[in-house]
């Protein structure tokens, strides 16, 4: 299974920096055996498909319905129409700032699976939680109420199906959680898609996200069961994120070390 590593733009992006995506979509043809994607904003969506086709550009959000009384909202058959391939759901800053639940997510990750967009499903503790040693239990019970399920599943979903864990403490701050806690969360969030979705399980794609940046990501590539990375502030830069991209690509070979 190639490893996949993402970028997310957040709120970042005008058309001047075509020129990253379209620097970031080159270099990583150097690598076939990642899959890269950049999660740009929405505004940024159609352009950036064009600048770089058969390259997968994604959206950071989804609304549930297929289109409605949503201002504001982007629906999947407008991403679809845009050139978007996926989109990420359930990121801690909408569950925190958009008050987004695990059901929201569920309903978000259902409406994209079902469309034929692939999904990165976002979960993670914040810091009091994690103090506390209630970590593995809080991401375990975020999946549980927001994993897609029933004849999704059946119709491939595992394969178009990413979860990344994303400890909020770590996003944007410049902390990372230690390759332990990252083992045993990726051990926990398997074992949660097994209980989904079975063998097809091993399918599934579990991401770290957190600070990772060029000089931390060989390490936590080197951990047992990191399929990839979601990436924020590093992936706005080719020369950032290329480098993330090369070590994923790097560590293919090696066993894992934790
Ligand atoms: C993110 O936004 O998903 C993220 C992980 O951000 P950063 O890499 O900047 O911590």
């Amino acid at each position: 299974m190639n490893k996949l590593v993402a970028g997310n733009w957040k709120m970042h992006g005008v058309a001047a920096d075509l020129q990253q995506v379209r620097a970031i979509a080159e270099a990583s043809r150097r690598f076939p055996s990642v899959d890269v994607a950049l999660c740009v904003p929405a505004t940024l969506i159609e352009r950036a498909a064009r600048a770089v086709p058969g390259f997968a550009i994604g959206a950071q959000d989804v609304h549930f319905a297929d289109k409605g009384a949503y201002t504001g909202c982007v629906c999947t058959a407008m991403l679809i129409d845009a050139g978007a391939s996926l989109a990420i759901v359930g990121h801690s800053e909408r569950r925190d700032a958009q008050r987004e639940s695990d059901a929201d997510v569920k309903a978000k990750a259902d409406a994209a699976l079902g469309a034929g967009l692939a999904v990165i499903l976002c979960v993670g503790e914040n810091l009091a939680v994690r103090e506390a040693g209630n970590a593995v239990r809080t991401v375990s019970d975020q999946l549980d109420a927001s994993l897609p399920h029933g004849p999704a599943v059946a119709s491939g979903v595992p394969d178009r199906l990413a979860v990344a864990y994303e400890p909020i403490w770590a996003i944007g701050t410049g902390k990372v959680a230690s390759c332990e806690d990252i083992a045993e969360m990726h051990a926990a969030v398997r074992d949660r898609l097994a209980a989904a979705y079975g063998d097809a399980a091993q399918r599934v794609r579990i991401l770290y996200g957190g600070s990772v940046k060029p000089s931390n990501a060989p390490e936590i590539f080197g951990v047992a069961d990191v399929d990839g990375a979601l990436v924020g502030g590093a992936s706005l830069k080719a020369e950032d994120f290329v480098p993330i991209v090369a070590a994923a690509a790097a560590v293919e070979a090696a066993p894992p070390i934790a």
